[in-house]
């Protein structure tokens, strides 16, 4: 196949999630995220189109059944902003769409609202990534993705259309986004715009995103570098915090989605610190919240 993957989470043994293709319309990420993972397989460079995307999905869809989930986008985002001017991700979603696929999209900008009509039609899910609230860090962090109170909005746009909508908080980084007031803030104000589901995870260490996080936060550079090198633990080829510091941070996450009655998952922790109380880990599971599946 030529665009369509069976997913693979670069062959993490941690991953939990189901069965699954994923698909990039896009190679780069204009988003240009600190702590991407992306970038040390693939680079740091800006979202550009693939060439004959459409006629290569087409063709790749032949050969897979119908009915599978299809994820966009696992290590790229399917909506930078260029995808305004292209639309490749609105004709991708349609012919998902009509060829009878579940649709996962996980997204960091609030341009997936504007295909809200075509969302519509199909079974889909929509998991939209929050870091955090506070404007200034976030434009540190994701300096090419839309502020949070858009995607915020977004949320709220998708869930009253009907369309389920989750919310990752993913990842929380040790004395930048993890204050355990603002993290609570953040899961109650995601539930009262209509999130059913949190999905959560500490930031995993590679050597290019770490170096990165330390130029831009160079007061915590050193106790970074400290609590991941030293005191951590090398999971799979990342540089993971230690078992209790992870339990730690994500804690406030895990104790208010569950307060609240959302589905809460944690993203590739181990044994420990996993909890997957929701249908799926990565939101795939919402799409059964479809309306079209429950008329
Ligand atoms: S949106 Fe995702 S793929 Fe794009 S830079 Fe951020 S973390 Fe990487």
């Amino acid at each position: 196949m030529k665009v369509l993957r069976e997913f693979d989470p670069w062959k993490s043994p941690l991953c939990t999630c189901p069965f699954k293709y994923s698909l990039h319309p896009y190679t780069g990420c204009s988003h240009f995220c600190l702590y991407c993972y992306a970038t040390s397989y693939i680079g740091r460079k800006p979202s550009v189109p693939k060439k004959n995307f459409i006629e290569n999905l087409e063709k790749d869809l032949r050969q897979i059944v119908k009915g599978a989930v299809v994820e966009l986008s696992s290590s790229s985002d399917p909506y930078p902003p260029i995808e305004m001017q292209l639309e490749l991700t609105r004709k991708t979603l349609e012919v998902l769409g009509r060829n009878g696929f579940r649709i996962l999209i996980t997204t960091k900008s609030d341009i997936v609202a504007r295909d809200i009509d075509i969302l519509l039609r199909y079974p889909s899910a929509v998991m939209i990534t929050i870091t955090t609230l506070d404007q200034g860090v976030a434009k540190v962090l994701e300096p090419g993705a839309p502020p949070p109170d858009r995607r915020m909005e977004a949320v709220r746009k998708l869930s009253r259309a009907g369309i389920p909508v989750g919310i990752r908080i993913d990842p929380v980084i040790p004395m930048i986004n993890d204050d355990p007031e603002k993290l609570r803030e953040l899961v109650n104000i995601a539930r009262d715009v209509g999130a059913l589901q949190i999905t959560t995870s500490t930031y995993k260490a590679r050597g290019d995103s770490l170096k990165r996080l330390q130029e831009a936060f160079p007061d915590i550079a050193e106790k970074l570098r400290r609590m991941y090198v030293y005191e951590g633990e090398k999971i799979h080829g990342y540089m993971y915090l230690k078992k209790e510091a992870r339990e730690k941070l994500l804690k406030p996450v895990i104790e208010e989605a569950l307060r609240l009655g959302l589905y809460i998952a944690t993203c590739r922790e181990g044994p420990g610190v996993t909890i997957i109380n929701a249908p799926t880990c990565d939101g795939s599971g919402l799409v059964s919240r479809h309306r079209t599946l429950n008329r």
